[in-house]
């Protein structure tokens, strides 16, 4: 199985919008991400505690969805 990232959209914790993640750029714990929208910079950690309850529920979806697909390709 190949590794499958998934994007969990990183959301303003001052004004709730999205926050644009260049993937050039790799966020690691400690590190602040400035909002684009009203400029307040979100602590990472903090963001990713509210991503990681988001991306339970993603994960599931996904997982359920890509057995699915993989189901469908080994039996065509
Ligand atoms: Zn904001």
């Amino acid at each position: 199985m190949n590794n499958k990232k998934f994007t969990i959209s990183l959301k303003c914790l001052f004004c709730d919008s999205e926050l644009q993640n260049d993937s050039e750029i790799e966020f690691s714990s400690g590190d602040m991400l400035e909002c684009k929208e009203c400029g307040e910079l979100n602590d990472y950690d903090a963001l990713v505690d509210v991503a990681i309850d988001e991306g339970k529920e993603l994960a599931e979806k996904h997982a359920k969805e890509e057995i699915e697909k993989m189901f469908k390709k080994t039996f065509k």
